[in-house]
């Protein structure tokens, strides 16, 4: 696909004044098409993705301008005009922004090169009504035009260049689109709509306008339309002040998820949102949002992430990352600052103090509104809760593990499944968590492995279903991270049910103590024997009480990687040194019964040998690791299968 699109680019240089027409990517093909039908039943949201569009143009152009002048030079008034053409049926868009250049044109409107297309596509699944859902959570932006208009006329001059270096693109929508110079007067982009014949509502300045008023009332800039009556002049039909701006108290939930909508560029409503203004050392506000859902992209470290920044409302920089944590990198919004320079870079961004305090502040509004959401008793704040869980909390999660100074803020908020949970579901918190602890429990025990299903059944919390002990199954990667950094919570050390010698503190009891020291005077003989069966495979064969029901399983020292750990670093291509395992045996399985008779009857050492391998593999599989010889574990598994008629 990248390679086409180069040669696009390279045609469309050779040829730029000609008309010549040019292939949309075949992604784009098929967005329009899917777009165009499933869009359907909500036509009306194209108008608030073209002034959306107008509106960063315009915010594009007044940054530009911040270091040079003569961009904006006397048509300093940015604004958006909507005009309604019944005669030739067309509704038109026209701005006094950024404008685009023909290489700007092909690369933003001819290619759909954005993050997470193909996730996207990948997501499709052929049913037009699921499919649907996906493309209002993809957004479409632009090409939303096409769900009203069988062509659209798009003239566009790029800012600082000269009126016959202007571009006119034109498309039916269907699968190419004309490129072609033309003189443009005046700089910006103007979009015409040519209207289906079944979209005349359209031509209708009243229902325009209501449109208007209630999808982008909060663009900053004006939106003009002609007022009513012959003869009549221009308004601004929408209010055109920022809306962050304005008292809270002054807009409505609807207008703070229209907001929403264009700074995210989303199509769904945002779960919550905080909306502040800070005084003090640095003055700023803030109006910060949780989306409703997690872009295709979430899980990429590196994706593109923050707010918008502005500095005394003129727009700076998209994805300012460094007013947000990375662990709150699903957070949308915007921060406008009245201290920051103009010309802020980056670069400077990195280094500032003053951005240092905005970060924390951000960060504490962020967690408040969290927080706010998961102590609510109220049902629908809940169910918001679970769904920001859902889609966010393994980005989240990275947080106990980054931000030291609100690890325990942090961590309050993570939910998880246990052993107590419905299901899969994550419901479980720390709290939760305590609140249900036994009597004597003095810690929060958790298992780690690949999968859900893996940890569930893991043979390490046999003893804890025995004994009614909840433990937590954490089954992502990221839990790894986060658990090498945090070691208790609220005074209650976590402790891995596979590491070190499981001491149950108060659980155990004395009795049973008593008799597994008994035990292990008993099988002494065969635990040395094991040892030298196994050699360097393991550190130590002990019995363990950690089982009821396997015969064995492994278990690692306080401080040793988990096997679980080992086996992620390894597929991240990390090489690691990892010391050899104890082998813990169940004194009570017939399994462990059958090698001490084979002791005791004096079997052949090979055959011995054997078994204690077998042990030590089913052990290591059941565990979620990977033999080092499988083959050869089959050929003893099926030898001693034969054998034991
Ligand atoms: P998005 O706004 O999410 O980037 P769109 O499909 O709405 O996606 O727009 C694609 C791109 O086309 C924009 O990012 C911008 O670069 C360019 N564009 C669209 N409309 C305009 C406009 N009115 N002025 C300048 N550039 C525009
Ligand atoms: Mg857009």
């Amino acid at each position: 696909m990248t390679n086409t699109a180069t040669d696009t680019v390279d045609a469309a240089k050779a040829a730029a004044t000609a008309k010549e027409t040019l292939s949309f990517q075949t992604e784009v093909k098929q967005l329009l098409q899917l777009m165009i039908h499933s869009l359907y039943s909500n036509k009306e949201i194209f108008l608030r993705e073209l002034i959306s569009n107008a509106s960063d143009a315009a915010d594009k152009l007044r940054f530009e301008s911040v270091t040079q002048p003569a961009l904006l030079g006397e048509d300093a008034d940015l604004k958006v005009r909507v005009t309604v053409d019944r005669e030739a049926r067309t509704l038109t868009i026209a701005d006094n922004g950024i404008g685009m250049s023909r290489e700007d044109v092909i690369a933003n409107i001819g290619t759909i090169a954005r993050s997470g297309t193909r996730e996207f596509f990948k997501s499709l699944t052929g049913d037009q009504a699921k499919d649907a859902h996906l493309i209002g959570q993809f957004g479409v932006g632009f090409y939303s035009a096409f769900i009203v208009a069988d062509r659209v006329t798009l003239i566009t001059r790029r800012a600082g260049l000269a009126a016959n270096e202007a571009v006119r693109w034109e498309s039916d929508g269907a699968g190419e689109f004309t490129l072609e110079a033309v003189e443009k007067p005046t700089r910006g982009t103007e979009v015409t709509l040519h209207l289906k014949s079944g979209d005349d509502d359209f031509l209708d300045d009243w229902r325009v306008k209501s449109v208007i008023r209630k999808y982008s009332d909060h663009i900053q800039i004006p939106v003009l339309m002609k007022g009513d009556g012959e003869a009549a002049t221009e308004e601004a039909v929408n209010r055109a002040s920022a809306l962050w701006t304005r008292p809270r108290n002054d807009i409505s939930a609807d207008q703070y998820e229209e907001f929403y909508k264009h700074v995210a560029h989303d199509w769904e409503s945002p779960l919550t949102w905080v909306h502040a203004k800070v005084e003090g050392k640095q003055e700023y506000t803030q109006l910060l949002y949780i989306p409703g859902r997690a872009p295709f992209d979430l899980f990429d470290r590196d994706r593109k992430h923050g707010v918008k920044l502005y500095v005394r409302r003129v727009f700076i920089m998209e994805d300012a990352e460094q007013l947000l944590p990375r662990y709150l990198r699903f957070v949308k919004g915007v921060v406008d600052s009245n201290d920051l320079p103009l010309n802020v870079s980056r670069e400077i961004l990195q280094e500032s103090r003053d951005v240092d305090t905005i970060r924390a502040g951000c960060t504490k509004k962020a967690l408040g509104m969290l927080e706010e959401l998961a102590q609510s008793d109220n049902a629908a704040n809940k169910e918001k809760f679970a769904t920001f869980w859902k889609h966010f909390g393994r980005v989240f999660k990275e947080g106990i593990a980054e931000d030291t100074a609100n690890r325990d803020r942090i961590a309050k908020l993570c939910r998880f499944v246990s052993t107590a949970s419905e299901g899969d579901a994550q419901d479980t918190g720390f709290a939760d968590y305590i609140a249900r602890m036994k009597p004597g429990q003095d810690k929060l025990y958790y298992v780690t492995a690949d999968t859900l299903a893996a940890a569930r059944n893991s043979p390490h919390l046999e003893v804890f279903k025995k004994k009614g002990v909840e433990v937590l199954l954490l089954a992502e990667p990221v839990d790894e991270w986060w658990l090498g950094m945090l070691e208790e919570f609220e005074g209650k050390k976590l402790a891995s049910v596979a590491k070190g010698d499981l001491d149950l503190g108060a659980l155990a009891d004395e009795s049973e103590k008593k008799a597994q020291d008994a035990i292990s005077d008993e099988l002494k003989p065969l635990i040395e024997k094991m040892q030298t069966a196994l050699g360097e495979r393991v550190k130590a064969v002990r019995v363990t009480h950690r089982l009821t029901e396997s015969p064995a399983c492994l278990v690692v020292d306080e401080n040793e990687l988990s096997g679980n750990l080992e086996r992620l670093l390894k597929a991240a291509g990390q090489k690691v040194d990892r010391a050899a395992p104890t082998l813990e045996i169940n004194p009570d399985h017939p399994l462990v019964r059958r090698l001490e008779s084979e002791i005791k009857g004096d079997s052949e050492d090979a055959r011995f040998a054997d078994w204690a391998l077998v042990l030590f593999d089913q052990a290591l599989l059941a565990e979620g690791g990977q033999l080092d010889d499988p083959a050869g574990f089959v050929k003893r598994l099926n030898s001693l299968i034969l054998s034991s008629r």
